[in-house]
């Protein structure tokens, strides 16, 4: 099974990404999850990464690009993959659609995380006091939520244009359990 989800920081993605990886044993790859073990690294590469990330910036598509593509093609996502985090602006989407193209990889679903900004500024601001990030401050959240609605956010209109009944979108400011239920539902139909 092969998914990509959208949605604005605090949304719930990277929650329901690793349910329904456990559930289908298929790998979740959060490309900041990805970027922030890569910060444990204690190197000039780390340095900069955390300056762009503690900022709310996007590290540049050069970077994230290539990590991507690699993982994609890697035996690990043998049986599928959830893309979280990525696409996030029109030149990872270009080189997205390409690659999946060029690699006959089908997209199975696509589903839009839909929550408005002060439920999701309210969650972040929660999660901070547990995971201690260093992006999740009150200023650099209203960067990643700006980014979000400016760079990303028209990306998913694009990919609904264009995978038509293969996009979903979900009312991300139900429980957690509800929005479990409705993705399961739709998946069963995938
Ligand atoms: P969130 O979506 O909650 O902001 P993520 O964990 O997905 O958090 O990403 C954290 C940070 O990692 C981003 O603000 C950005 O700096 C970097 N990052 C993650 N994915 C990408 C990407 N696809 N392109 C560029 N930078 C990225």
């Amino acid at each position: 099974m092969k998914l990509i989800l959208f949605g604005p920081p605090g949304s719930g993605k990277g929650t329901q990404a690793s349910l329904l990886a456990k559930k289908n044993k298929i790998p979740h790859l959060s490309t900041g999850d990805i970027l922030r073990f890569k910060l444990k690294q204690d190197d000039n590469f780390a340095k900069e990464l955390s300056q762009i990330i503690s900022g709310g910036n996007l590290v540049p598509d050069s970077i994230i690009n290539p990590i991507v593509a690699d993982k994609l093609l890697s035996d690990e996502c043998n049986n599928g993959f959830i893309l979280d985090g990525y696409p996030r602006n029109k030149y990872q989407s270009d080189f997205l659609i390409n690659f999946l193209e060029k690699n006959n990889l089908d997209i199975d679903l696509i589903i839009d995380f839909l929550a408005d900004t002060t439920t999701v500024k309210k969650r972040i601001l929660e999660r901070s006091k547990i995971e201690n990030r260093s992006d999740d401050t009150v200023d650099v959240i209203k960067t990643r939520l700006d980014k979000y609605f400016s760079e990303t956010q028209p990306l998913a209109a694009m990919f609904k244009a264009k995978f038509k009944d293969k996009f979903f979108e979900i009312n991300a400011s139900q429980e957690i359990t509800k929005i479990q239920y409705d993705i399961e539902n739709r998946l069963k139909n995938a």
